[in-house]
């Protein structure tokens, strides 16, 4: 067993957890605030390679292995959560780019998204689907060598700004055989938007995306014909540690910030750090994290081994993100009215982690499909 980073990576944690520290802890609030990020913002963003980190090196992407990208997002989410948001749907926007889309696809869009000039979104959930994603009712419809896509998509990360979404429609029967993945300009006739007001992660304007007779080139058809759903699945499995680990990066901080906070806080003529019912609280969700940060790394260790995956994956996904916000609630409360505070980054990090327990399969969901690989197939509750 090697439980190490290499020395490449060592120095990335290194530099990442310094610019997380004193280029986004500093800025975190401004989304909370309602200020936009700019497009130049973004792009700078895309400098530290957190758009092409799966991106293959030909359209200017780093190609880096799953331990790497987790890696990267715990340390930017130290900083600043939302950033993480970036890296989980450049991610999965890689790839399904990478692995399923036409060749022009792949070279009008893989650079653009590398630098940071295309946010590529993901529309997968409906107003009446979400859990339950196979059952969607956008439709695709063939006319010529084009489709014509009509529907709604809920919940979709960076719905408010977003330059493209790889948008999941019926193309055939009931169920998850009927479902085709398809790349949609977000500036083409008949897209309109809706933006909601959420508790947190601001910065991505997560809202709704309405596809009114959308029609686009056949072309951008990603992967087979009602292929889309199982290749999502595939695609994205590993993601739930991405995720995972963005929970995990945010409440590591937390914790570290409550140690300094109470060694210097005095009550009752000593430290706050010195009573055991504060410390020993601290030491239990070190290792808890501890705990559902191994079972991430071991998920994207399996990934680039080429190895299952889908028990690890959903276990990091309900684990990362319940310890993670139950460790920051445990640090709001330790710094008393101090916590309870919108200039402390606690509160902010507390509702931007909660966020992700629904989002991308809440944790009923993963559960259902640790249960699955336990038990078998035939004794999932959506199997008559
Ligand atoms: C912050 C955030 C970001 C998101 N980003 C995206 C995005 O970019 N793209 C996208 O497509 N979607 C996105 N989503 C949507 C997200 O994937 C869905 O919200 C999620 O899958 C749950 O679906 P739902 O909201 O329809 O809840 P429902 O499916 O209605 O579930 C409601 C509740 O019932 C429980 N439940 C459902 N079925 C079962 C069952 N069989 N057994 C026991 N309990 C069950 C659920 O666990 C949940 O607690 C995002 C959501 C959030 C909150």
């Amino acid at each position: 067993m090697e439980f190490a980073f290499n020395e490449d990576q060592l120095l990335l944690q290194q530099t990442l957890r310094q610019f997380a520290r004193e280029k986004l802890l500093p800025n975190y609030a401004r989304w909370d605030r309602g200020e936009k990020i700019s497009r130049a913002e973004i792009k700078e963003a895309a400098a530290l390679g957190i758009f092409g980190l799966r991106v293959p090196e030909k359209f200017g992407g780093q190609n880096a292995d799953y331990v790497t990208c987790g890696l990267m997002t715990e340390e930017l989410s130290r900083g600043d959560f939302n950033y993480s948001l970036y890296i989980q749907l450049g991610l999965i926007a890689s790839e399904l780019l990478a692995g399923y889309a036409h060749p022009d696809v792949q070279a009008e869009w893989l650079p653009r998204h590398a630098t940071g000039e295309a946010i590529i979104a993901f529309g997968l959930t409906e107003p009446s689907a979400g859990s339950d994603a196979a059952n969607i009712t956008t439709r695709a419809v063939k006319m010529g060598d084009d489709y014509v896509i009509t529907g709604e998509k809920a919940s979709i990360t960076f719905a408010g700004y977003a330059d493209a979404c790889i948008v999941f429609a019926r193309t055939g029967d009931q169920g998850a055989r009927g479902i085709s993945a398809f790349l949609v300009p977000l500036d083409a006739p008949g897209v309109t938007r809706q933006v909601y007001k959420t508790p947190g992660e601001r910065l991505t304007q997560r809202g709704s995306l309405f596809f009114d007779g959308v029609r686009i080139p056949g072309q951008n058809r990603v992967g087979s014909e009602s292929g889309g759903f199982y290749q999502a699945m595939v695609a994205f499995d590993f993601n739930r540690a991405i995720i995972g680990l963005a929970c995990i990066g945010a409440a590591q901080q937390s914790l570290e910030d409550t140690i300094e906070y109470t060694k210097g806080r005095q009550v009752f003529g000593k430290p706050l750090a010195k009573f055991e019912g504060v410390a020993f609280q601290v030491a239990e969700y070190l290792t808890l994290l501890e705990a559902a940060r191994l079972v991430s790394y071991k998920c994207l260790w399996l990934k680039d081994q080429g190895l299952k995956h889908t028990k690890e994956a959903a276990m990091s996904k309900w684990m990362g993100p319940k310890v993670s916000a139950e460790a920051i609630h445990a640090c709001i409360i330790l710094h008393g009215h101090y916590g309870y505070n919108m200039d402390s980054p606690l509160e902010q990090r507390w509702r931007d982690v909660v966020g992700l327990e629904i989002g991308d399969g809440t944790p009923e969901i993963m559960k259902g499909i640790v249960a699955r690989e336990a038990f078998g197939r035939e004794y999932t509750a959506y199997r008559d």
